[in-house]
């Protein structure tokens, strides 16, 4: 029995790997607005989900403790709070619990303990539906739709209007491309159609949020690194769709959360420092060697 240990254990992993996956991917997708696991209110409260003509809305951790599990506890104790408008940045090793912060945020699942606050509404006292267009996410690895690249921005709002539909891709730094293609807008991507390259998707990802518009977005950086060209020009677009909201990003790239308000160096579920750029760098910590350690891989790539 002990010889199959392993193995069993491994499928675990790979089963409960791959359920994520699919449920993150089902989310970002939208194919389902509700998650199992969780309950809608009877009485929800009312929230105002896009930022026009509203307020960025604050985001706060207090006190969440949280596991997939009740044997594994991924998250201990973590509070934070991002002032409407602020930019929180959360860094860390592989497996610290950074995407599982983003998910309790979207609540796929519930916390254990403490709560997740988000306008101030307790998630579970929000509809899903509501609190998922109210949070805009720009994912590491955009799935693109077998649709037309038109469609694939229009869906951050169906039914939107060509023209908002066009100047989300302008902001976005993705429409004198579109333009450039055979059958401009209507040109068809996907798996059966014209391949886009990690940045070009990253771009239609960001066109699609610019115009659903959230009052919360979270950025979750690509681990893979792209050209210095194409990175410039991602940074420029996602300056466009994070000013003035609150902005949570999973950073893997410390110069790219330089000018963040807060920054949440995460190790093994808890919040180990916490400041900014400068006050952490000074404190000589763990984010002053994992700066130290960018900084050397940065000018050997050079
Ligand atoms: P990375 O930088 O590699 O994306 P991360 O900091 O985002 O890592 P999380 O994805 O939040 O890490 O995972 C934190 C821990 O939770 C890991 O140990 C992971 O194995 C575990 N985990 C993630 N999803 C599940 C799940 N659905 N079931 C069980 N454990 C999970």
């Amino acid at each position: 029995l002990l010889q199959l240990y392993g193995p069993l254990n491994f499928l675990g992993s790979m089963y409960s790997a791959i359920r994520t996956a699919l449920v993150d991917l089902e989310h970002m997708l939208g194919l389902t607005d509700e998650t199992p696991e969780v309950k809608d209110p009877g009485k929800p409260a009312e929230m105002t989900l896009t930022l026009q003509g509203h307020q960025a809305a604050s985001v706060e951790f207090r006190n969440v403790s949280f596991g997939y599990s009740d044997e594994r506890q991924i998250l201990h104790d973590v509070s934070f709070f991002a002032a409407p408008g602020k930019k929180l940045a959360i860094v860390g090793s592989t497996g610290a619990g950074k995407s599982t912060i983003s998910r309790l945020l979207f609540r796929f699942y519930d916390v254990s303990s403490g709560a997740v606050l988000v306008d101030g509404h307790d998630v579970r006292d929000c509809r899903q539906a509501d609190l998922r267009a109210a949070v805009g996410v720009v994912p590491q690895d955009t799935v693109l739709f077998n649709d037309t690249i038109g469609y694939n921005i229009a869906y951050g709002r169906l039914g939107a209007a060509q023209e908002d539909i066009e100047q989300a891709a302008r902001l976005a730094q993705i429409h004198d491309f579109i333009m450039s293609l055979p059958a401009g807008y209507e040109t068809q991507v996907g798996e059966r159609g014209l391949k886009l390259s990690g940045g070009e998707k990253q771009r239609v990802a960001i066109a699609r949020t610019i115009l659903k518009d959230p009052r919360v977005l979270v950025l979750d950086e690509a681990t893979s690194a792209l050209d210095t060209h194409t990175e410039q020009e991602i940074q420029s677009a996602l300056r466009v769709v994070s000013a003035q909201r609150t902005t949570l990003v999973i950073a893997h790239r410390l110069s790219t959360i330089i000018d963040a308000d807060e920054i949440l160096v995460m190790e093994k579920g808890r919040i180990i420092e916490r400041g900014t750029h400068e006050v952490l760098l000074g404190s000589d910590g763990r984010y002053a060697s994992m700066w130290a350690a960018q900084g050397a891989e940065n000018s050997a790539a050079d």
